[in-house]
């Protein structure tokens, strides 16, 4: 037998996400000024409260495998956290606890899709979700969303893309890449469409709340029993408690879906983390001030960094309504050179920008649309300020 990768991980592309943030954080270690909007990740540190609760665990002995879906402590605070925010009624039995809500993505994926299943896309997307439907057996298929309202996907774009093969659609509100907000509206309109095509929805909610100017977060899940019986709700603790490298998320789903991802689970890396769980308990029990004062500073980042990338002459972006990113619309730079480089997409530019200015995006070629960067504003409003300082310069250099 020949020593070769299988087919399966040679199709998988890296992250670009990870990987720009990894050389953005390369070129600092080695002393450059580089400017990082690449990753979605906050700077603040997690909150003390937080550490402490680590440290109480660790303290307490809670230094042994768990049951494999979490702890009942952790499980007890998701399943209050999901009635009092999103109307949501589990049972302890439907929630399942992971390693990032990455994983839970993918548990979920790998639950519910067998080869050639086809799994509804609304593009542009985050980069992980076609690479996890392949290397789940799926077949991502994209669908475009519609630039003048903010890249959403309506039940009439997505019921063209219907076949016998849809197995489920995954929505991402607030979105990455492009931070918009699904309406309840259209929500029904989506869940109308998967009740009668028969077809799973995965909520991914990690960036419920990051969500500005009044808009409102809806999980489609809340929106009738028919509906909740059909979807898996992702959720996480890294995003909203500025706690990514402690790798937890979760699902909640139908209990057949949640009883598979456990199995599955139990057999790939058995339980999350366990002095990580008992934090992530205390992050969801005492968390809405952390919450308040980090939402407020990024919606200021919000601002900030929208009025300073639409002054700069050909360029432009869209105001986002939740997450942290924001798309930068190059296609005016298309063409342009430096240095007998020429622009001639996402990648290009991305990359010359790095090199000529110290300043990480990420090519929005990896979602699936090559006019467009995206800039990630969990950065302080001083490097939002001189990285786009920078850009614009970078701008004005390319002829
Ligand atoms: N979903 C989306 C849309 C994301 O941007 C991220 C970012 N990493 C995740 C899920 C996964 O989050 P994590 O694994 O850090 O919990
Ligand atoms: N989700 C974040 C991003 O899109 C973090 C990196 C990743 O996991 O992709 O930048």
């Amino acid at each position: 037998m020949a020593l070769t990768i299988s087919q399966k991980c040679k199709n998988i592309q890296p992250s670009v996400t990870l990987a720009i943030d990894s050389r953005a954080k390369q070129l600092r270690n080695m002393g450059l000024d580089v400017i990082g909007f690449g990753a979605g990740e906050p700077d603040f540190d997690t909150p003390k409260y937080i550490k402490d609760a680590a440290r109480d665990a660790l303290d307490a002995g809670m230094t042994k495998y768990t049951p494999v879906a979490g702890t009942i402590e952790l499980r007890t605070e998701i399943q209050e956290k999901l009635l009092r925010d999103n109307n949501l009624d589990y049972e302890l039995t439907d929630i399942i606890v992971s390693t990032g809500a990455k994983q839970s993505l993918f548990n979920a994926l790998s639950a519910i899709i067998d080869p050639g299943d086809e799994v509804l896309l609304p593009s542009p997307c985050w980069v992980s979700y076609p690479e996890m439907v392949q290397m789940a057996g799926g077949v991502p298929v994209m669908v475009k969303g519609d630039e003048n309202n903010g890249f959403l996907v309506s039940a009439e774009t997505l019921e063209k893309y219907v076949t016998d093969k849809t197995k489920a659609l995954i929505i991402n509100s607030p979105n990455n890449p492009n931070g918009s907000v699904y309406t309840r509206d259209m929500l029904e309109k989506i869940a109308r469409l998967a009740i009668e095509k028969r077809f799973y929805v995965i909520s991914d909610e990690i960036y419920e709340k990051l969500i500005y100017d009044g808009e409102k977060h809806v999980s489609i899940a809340s929106l009738s029993d028919a509906i909740k019986a059909q979807t898996i709700v992702i959720n996480g603790v890294s995003k909203s408690y500025a706690m990514t490298g402690w790798r937890i998320g979760y699902a909640a789903g139908p209990k057949p879906v949640i009883r598979a991802m456990t199995s599955f689970q139990s057999h790939t890396t058995s339980n999350p983390n366990s002095i990580a769980q008992h934090a992530a308990a205390v992050a969801l029990t005492n968390g809405e001030r952390f919450m308040h004062e980090s939402h407020t500073e990024f919606d200021a980042r919000r601002k900030l960094m929208h009025s300073l990338l639409n002054a700069i002459p050909g360029l432009s972006a869209a105001m986002p309504k939740g997450a942290f990113y924001m798309m930068l619309n190059i296609s005016g730079m298309i063409g342009k050179s430096l240095n007998d480089r020429v622009i001639k997409g996402s990648d290009d530019f991305a990359e010359m920008l790095l090199e000529s200015k110290l300043v990480a995006v990420v090519p929005a070629r990896a979602f699936g649309d090559d006019r467009y960067v995206r800039l990630s504003y969990a950065t302080s409003r001083e490097k939002i300020s001189v990285g786009i300082m920078r850009i614009a310069e970078f701008v004005k250099e390319c002829k």
